[in-house]
């Protein structure tokens, strides 16, 4: 059964990270993929975080249109990160449906060793500009080494993952030009701080994202999250924004082109 009457639908949009890699949906992408069309939610990155999640992201990419494919290593898997993976890497990266290297990044939530994480991330980086492509970023607990890095590395094109800090540190991301994905956090009673700092960035660094199966958006706080939900999170940044959701749909899905298939 349709969601919306065809008059009610939705303006086309872009979730620019989720994980149809991941074991909670990857065995019925086909199911959430039309799911996703009903909220016309038409193009989405699903993004690798380990070899497994990299070689399923680009199989989903490869066999669906609108879907496109972010491979990297998560802090969490940098441990894994050896040259043979390096080099499996490399090579995936040339491949016609990958449009941005990550979610790489730091997080000092975990456990995992600060200095192969570091290691890992720079590699990363210089992967991305070897091959001319975008950097997505999964900061978590770890502003001042993720802002100093991607600064004296001079990152040209970053796109920062679920953000979710304060104001302050949204202007410094959105000062280097840099694009924040803003998730299923801002519809969060206690997230006032995060829907602060989308008000100071400038309108065309503004991009969405499920992070499904993670960070569902209320009014599905709690359940599995899926890209089709892109929806609600535009529905409630719109309102943050003092915007219709149909505008922050397009201006978001035509920033996510322009980030991640140098559409201008
Ligand atoms: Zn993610």
């Amino acid at each position: 059964m349709a969601i919306y009457h065809p008059n009610e639908q939705p303006a086309p949009s872009y979730d620019s990270h989720t994980h149809l890699n991941d074991d909670e949906l990857y065995f019925d992408v086909p199911a959430y993929l039309a799911r996703a069309h009903e909220f016309q939610v038409v193009e989405m990155n699903v993004v690798g975080y380990n070899a497994v999640g990299n070689q399923r992201a680009l199989a989903i990419a490869e066999e669906n249109d609108g879907v496109y494919a972010i491979l990297g290593y998560q802090p969490e898997d940098t441990p894994d990160f050896d040259e043979a993976a390096l080099a499996t890497l490399t090579e995936q990266l040339d491949q016609d449906k990958v449009v941005a290297v990550g979610e790489t990044g730091l997080d000092y939530h975990f456990d995992t060793d600060k200095d192969v994480q570091m290691k890992a991330f720079l590699a990363q980086i210089g992967l991305a500009k070897e091959k001319d492509l975008p950097v997505v970023i999964h900061n978590r607990e770890a502003f001042d080494d993720v802002y100093r890095v991607l600064k004296e590395q001079q990152v040209k094109k970053a796109i920062i993952h679920s953000f979710s800090g304060t104001k302050e540190q949204a202007k410094a991301f959105a000062d280097l030009g840099y694009y924040l994905s803003f998730s299923g956090v801002v519809t969060f009673k206690k997230a006032e701080e995060v829907r602060e700092a989308a008000k100071v960035i400038p309108l065309d660094q503004i991009l969405v994202e499920t992070d499904a199966p993670y960070l569902a958006p209320s009014p599905n706080r709690g359940k599995r999250n899926e890209p089709g939900w892109t929806k609600f999170v535009i529905d409630d940044l719109a309102k943050t924004l003092s915007m219709s959701a149909d505008d922050l749909a397009t201006r978001t899905k035509q920033n996510a082109e322009r980030a991640f298939l140098n559409h201008d």
